[in-house]
């Protein structure tokens, strides 16, 4: 058998590692965390710290810890940690070594080759400092692909058409967009910018900034000379930032943040979505004018484009999502978890080189965007039912997102809540799945704040709750068949275009309806199970199959869907 060869994301923030294993593409966790922060540092028993551990001590200790060891990559520098100076090799090369180790302890045995990944922009000098961290490492990088290549693999390598796809990348210290060309396996890199300074990383900085603002009404406090405190204002920051990207509002609390004139300070302050979003706002125009140099470099307009990737942990923030939609007109892609998605190519690119095959990819999304409709504007005029879109198409399963709305006239006691499904920006061509009124609200002016969640699980169900802000009321009711039965068949295609990679897409199957293909590719994977199961599973899992054939053979539509609902069942039950 050929070497084990682990795909490597050696990133500015996080670094992942992954692996092809019996046809299947896993990143591999270590104590249960797929993402290992790119920070090294040195504790107070001079002992070698990596990842979490090191980005803890970072705010306390700056002088013991590294961060973002990839900018100085193939520059003629060095750093000094805990008194010791060290290449920027070394320090990434530290990190190779753990993630090495977190590959070996999970495949149990030593690992000597990888595939790493680098930014499109790197050049001689950055490519070769990488591969000389893999050598001090113990690694030999067989290969070194470009990130977004890795992206595109996992996203379009099955697929035979020729497909440009434009793969937006926000991380938590860099930027990056290109476009690329993608056909038969093959990705070739037509253009690519970016800017090596803005991330995530500035986002947190924005709120730890609002936060200091908010402090500083109490005269006297200087928040900033207090190491530990802004420690955990920094922690707190990045944490609300996720939260701001499934709800409108969050609560910033830390309690006894530190001691002023002998008095304690606690820190309590509500954000609101759309207040982050202003001071973000600077940053993502920014990102849109890199996009639109990428797509002149590349000799083309947004509508040349047929795919966007979202890679990188901040594409989740929701207005990325809609500015890209603005844009491009069409749902950007996010379903491999943007933070692994590089790192999944890197491990494909891997099993390509050894000649191993790979199976699927295989998630969960839902092919239809839901939401509800409010008063607003429909091209350029005043129009009562406006759609906003609150789940989109392509997110994962199971999903749960919120969003705020407002009353409209002073002493409005109640609210229709309407339940759409679809794209179309007017609500009222896409299809009602369900309506409730929410009643006996506060007496008050205009302007008093509901706040709607959808929560749709893997079966299709969709929980709705409205929630009025200022007392806490709420209502809610379930929708049972939010993906009904015709919409299951096209999960079912989302999900084999996503997860047919590298499958052998023959023009016989070409001519097969999505739904038989899916189901073919369904067996697939089940059978590569076969032999890691309980002899129960085991059981169900070869009747089911034996239906799905059948049904498939016999043209039994409904027989069939039954069987791969149920199989569809078990193997994610496996998979979780
Ligand atoms: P990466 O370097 O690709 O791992 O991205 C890391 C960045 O993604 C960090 O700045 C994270 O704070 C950010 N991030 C992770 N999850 C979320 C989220 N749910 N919403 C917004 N930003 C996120």
């Amino acid at each position: 058998m050929n070497d084990i060869i682990i795909g490597i994301d050696l990133g500015t923030t996080n670094s992942e590692v992954a692996i092809v294993e019996n046809g299947n593409v896993s990143v591999i966790s270590d104590a249960g965390k797929k993402i290992l922060p790119s920070f090294v540092g040195v504790d107070d028993n001079n002992e070698i710290l990596v990842g979490e551990t090191a980005r803890n001590q970072q705010l306390i200790y700056p002088e013991r810890t590294i961060k973002s060891i990839k900018r100085l990559m193939g520059q003629n520098s060095h750093v000094v940690m805990a008194g010791q100076h060290y290449s920027p090799q070394e320090i990434s090369a530290i990190i190779l070594k753990r993630l090495k180790a977190i590959a070996e302890a999970h495949v149990g045995q030593a690992i000597s080759k990888a595939v790493i990944t680098v930014p499109a922009y790197f050049s001689d000098a950055q490519r070769q400092a990488t591969r000389e961290a893999g050598e001090i490492a113990g690694l030999d990088v067989v290969r070194m692909i470009n990130e977004p290549t890795a992206a595109a693999l996992v996203y379009g390598a099955g697929q035979d058409d020729a497909k440009r796809m434009l793969v937006y990348d926000l991380g938590g210290g860099t930027f990056d967009v290109s476009v690329v060309n993608v056909q038969s396996g093959v990705v070739e890199v037509l253009s690519s910018h970016g800017d090596n300074h803005l991330g995530g990383d500035d986002f947190d900085q924005l709120i730890v900034d609002h936060i200091r603002d908010h402090l500083r009404q109490q005269p006297g406090i200087e928040i900033d000379e207090h190491s530990k405190a802004m420690a955990r204002i920094t922690r707190a920051a990045e944490q609300a930032k996720r939260l701001l990207s499934d709800e409108p509002y969050v609560q910033i609390e830390e309690e006894y943040l530190l001691d002023h004139q002998g008095a304690p300070i606690h820190l309590s302050l509500e954000l609101a979505r759309s207040t982050y979003e202003d001071m973000i706002a600077d940053h993502i125009n920014a990102t849109m004018d890199a996009t639109h140099i990428a797509l002149k470099g590349a000799r083309m307009t947004a509508s040349d484009i047929d795919e966007i990737i979202l890679v990188g942990g901040s594409t989740r923030t929701p207005c990325i999502r809609q500015r890209l939609f603005d844009e491009f007109g069409f749902e950007p892609h996010g379903e491999v978890d943007p933070d692994l998605c590089v790192a999944m190519g890197a491990a494909m690119q891997a099993a390509m080189i050894n000649g191993q095959n790979i199976g699927t990819v295989l998630v969960d999304v839902t092919p239809y965007t839901y939401g509800t409709s409010a008063i607003g504007y429909l091209d350029g005029q005043p129009y009562p039912y406006q759609y906003v879109p609150i789940i989109h198409k392509n997110s994962v399963l199971p999903t749960r997102k919120s969003e705020a709305f407002m009353t409209h006239q002073d002493s409005q006691r109640e609210v229709k809540v309407r339940i759409f499904q679809g794209e179309d920006p007017d609500a009222l061509n896409n299809i009602e799945i369900g309506e409730f009124l929410i009643e006996d609200l506060l007496d008050v002016p205009a302007g008093n704040i509901i706040t709607l969640t959808l929560d749709l699980d893997l079966n299709g169900i969709l929980h709705v709750s409205a929630r009025e802000k200022a007392s806490g009321k709420e209502k809610a009711i379930t929708i049972n068949n939010a993906i009904s039965r015709f919409e299951t068949e096209a999960l079912s295609t989302a999900k084999q275009r996503i997860g047919d990679l590298f499958g052998e897409n023959d023009d016989a199957a070409a001519e097969e309806s999505a739904a038989a293909i899916a189901a073919r590719q369904l067996i697939k994977k089940a059978e590569s199970w076969l032999d890691n199961v309980s002899a129960e599973d085991k059981e169900d899992m070869v009747d089911l199959i034996e239906a799905i054939t059948d049904g498939l053979e016999r043209g039994d539509d409904a027989g069939l869907r039954e069987a791969v609902e149920r199989l569809n069942d078990i193997l994610y039950y496996l998979e979780s």
